[in-house]
């Protein structure tokens, strides 16, 4: 199949997300769920991040504005700015968001099922490189 997705005209709405996320996060599916794979835009609020997860086969983070971290369990938050690529292996748990001064988005492409799971505790939002 090659399908082209003209703009957002066949997208669904915009939402803001609450429930896997800490602090203010909106969601913009950019092209529907399409052969296990989901593509969307995420835009952070400052201090704002995902519950701690897994994707079921991996996942594509392409940083397009501001700043934030990536942080796989058991290692240091790793700083992430606009340009920067991040690819999460399959069933790695671990979490991304904005840093505590800047909003972050990224494009999301996650394929395969997204595991949630319990929000990053306080303590576990490190900030690097402030
Ligand atoms: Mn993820």
């Amino acid at each position: 199949m090659v399908k082209v997705f003209r703009g957002r005209a066949q997208a669904t709405p915009s939402e803001q997300r609450s429930a896997t996320f800490t602090g203010t996060v909106w969601a913009d599916p950019i092209m529907p769920a399409t052969e296990n794979v989901m593509v969307g835009n995420v835009f952070f609020s400052p201090g704002a991040r995902t519950h701690w997860h897994t994707h079921d086969v991996g996942q594509v983070l392409n940083v397009l504005a501001g700043r934030g971290f990536v942080c796989r369990e058991g290692e240091e938050p790793q700083e992430i700015r606009a340009g920067d690529v991040v690819w999460i292996s399959a069933n790695e748990r671990h979490w991304h968001g904005a840093a505590q001064d800047s909003y972050m988005i990224h494009m999301a492409i996650s394929i395969g099922k997204t595991n949630w799971a319990e929000q990053v505790a306080d303590a576990d939002y490190v900030q690097q490189g402030d």
